[in-house]
């Protein structure tokens, strides 16, 4: 078994830098978990402590079941991909793939046996006799990934591995590093800023800002029940929409207002705004739960707003409309077949289902 776990593991830099604070974490047996974050939130700190690359400053990190904080990077069983790949210049591929076992002293036969294989699930086995310098950056990475590989690790940890690929490669090496993963059977922990190879590839997501882990969760729920303002921010591509407003009380109701806007709220949401009644919030709804009422199905005007159309951009399976309602920027990911233009004042469609409301002060999603 390869579990993984950090019980609140602490990094402070020799500089007195707190990069992170108390992180706890479960890594259960054969998931493929990314650590996820804008630059400088910690994430490396926390793999190179995990590898033990890097002191643990308080707390305890266990791999298998066993404590590690004091146990060598070499004897933890783990195989680390990095973002440069680290390959030896000098060698072909099959030697970079087999030094590590080398080292170790694994019989010339074996380490045959592994390379090859290796290279087999990795379709690189036309390139065992060259220099890296005759690949290409795809090919690259994937001896960097054969050379864990042979290793039969316990855990496979990644940092960033894609970043150098351009953004074609990099889509194909995402459901490759699927496949793998999905083939070996193996723990992986894997770190990227990239949302989206977040949400296309972890089993478990695990958000953390300024050193600080904000959410762990399956895509899913990192998706629809983001915990804060940050993580709705961050997951999603055109980011969430934040609209400051206020919850109002009228005719028994419930609605989102501000100057010219007005939104019912869901009765399924009354128990939890109740307190917020009379306070400004952050409202938020993602581009696509909003509408161009035109192709809006039965749209009731307790969900209209008036957006002053900013720039219209056709992406021809969807048209991005950036516009304002009332002060605040949007984007709403719409029908290509809108004729929204520019200048325009249309009327876009809110799916109030499918809302958040942030509170103004914690920034916790209250919904
Ligand atoms: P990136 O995506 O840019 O690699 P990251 O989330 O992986 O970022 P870390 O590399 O873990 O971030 O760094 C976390 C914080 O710790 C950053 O603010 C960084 O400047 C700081 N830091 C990293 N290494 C050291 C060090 N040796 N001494 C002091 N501070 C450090």
């Amino acid at each position: 078994m390869a579990e993984v776990t950090l019980k609140d593991v602490v990094k402070v830099y020799p500089n007195g830098f707190k990069a992170v604070h108390g992180a706890n974490l479960e890594v259960k047996d054969k998931e493929f978990v990314v650590l996820l974050g804008p630059s400088g939130c910690g994430k490396t700190t926390t793999l190179r402590m995990i590898a033990g690359l890097e002191e643990i400053t308080e707390g305890t990190i266990t791999i298998g079941g066993k404590v590690v904080n004091d146990v060598e990077p070499k004897d933890r069983d783990i195989a680390m991909v990095f973002q440069n790949y680290a390959l030896y210049p000098h060698m072909t591929v099959y030697e970079n793939m087999a030094f590590g076992l080398k080292l170790r002293k694994i019989p010339k036969p074996e380490i045959d046996k592994r390379v090859k294989e290796a290279a087999k699930i990795l379709g690189i086995e036309n390139l065992l006799d060259r220099k890296p310098k005759q690949l290409s950056g795809g090919q690259r990475q994937r001896v960097a990934v054969g050379r864990a590989i042979v290793r039969d690790p316990k855990v496979f940890l990644f940092d960033e591995p894609l970043s150098n690929l351009d953004a074609k490669l990099r889509t194909q090496m995402r459901a490759e590093l699927k496949r793998l993963h999905k083939n070996l059977q193996a723990t992986i922990i894997y770190v990227t800023h990239d949302q989206v190879e977040a949400m296309t590839m972890a089993d478990k997501i695990v958000i953390m800002k300024d050193g600080v882990i904000h959410q762990i969760g399956d895509p899913y729920s990192v998706y629809f029940e983001p915990v804060n303002k940050f993580v709705a921010g961050f997951i999603g591509t055109p980011s969430m929409n934040f609209i400051s407003a206020k919850v109002s009380q009228e005719d028994g109701k419930l609605w989102i207002h501000k100057e010219g806007m007005k939104l019912l709220i869901p009765e399924k949401y009354y128990e939890k705004l109740k307190p917020y009644v009379g306070k400004d919030v952050i409202f938020g709804i993602r581009p696509e739960n909003i509408y161009d009422k035109m192709f809006a199905v039965s749209p009731r005007d307790e969900f209209v707003a008036k957006g002053k159309v900013d720039v219209v951009e056709p992406l021809g399976s969807e048209t991005l409309i950036h516009a304002t309602i009332s002060g605040d920027d949007i984007i709403a990911k719409v029908d290509p077949k809108t004729r929204a233009q520019a200048g325009d004042t249309i009327d876009l469609v809110f799916d109030m289902s499918m809302v958040h409301v942030f509170d103004i002060e914690t920034e916790k999603n209250v919904l």
